[in-house]
């Protein structure tokens, strides 16, 4: 690869712009001029071709770079259920769907299982986390 302070021969446009229009990255013709994509990317502007633009591509799961897994701290795990099942809209303690109540994902067995989640109002979840024991320290567990 040439070093980017170098300065290579520009192809000509209609070459240049039927291989970016072929659906090639400017990454991907960089390797075939043996440049970095910068240099394309000057090239391009050179030549008045339009960039089709960053592609912003959000992977979901352990498609994405950021995924921890089974080490996913306790907010994570949180919305992973919401992003999983929805946003909860009802209580399966009390029964109540009022809209002017706040609803949540209750963990009712292990974090990192997303069958054991309840949706609950938030008076049922604080009363179903304070009989259970152990609350405050599984909170620990994640911090
Ligand atoms: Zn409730």
């Amino acid at each position: 690869m040439i070093s980017k302070f170098a300065k290579s021969p520009c192809p000509p446009r209609d070459k240049l712009e039927s291989l970016y229009n072929s659906g090639l990255t400017q990454k991907e013709i960089g390797e075939l001029y043996d440049v970095c994509y910068q240099t394309v990317n000057s090239w391009m502007k050179k030549l008045k071709i339009q960039s089709r633009g960053i592609m912003h591509i959000v992977k979901a799961g352990s498609e994405n770079p950021q995924w921890k897994g089974d080490k996913a701290g306790y907010a994570a795990l949180h919305y992973r259920v919401s992003n999983l099942k929805g946003k909860p809209m009802s209580c399966e303690i009390c029964g109540t769907h009022r809209k002017n109540k706040t609803y949540e994902w209750a963990c009712i067995g292990d974090y990192k299982n997303m069958d054991d989640y309840k949706r609950m109002c938030r008076s049922c979840h604080r009363k179903y986390d304070k009989s259970h024991l152990a609350y405050t320290n599984k909170r620990k567990l994640f911090i």
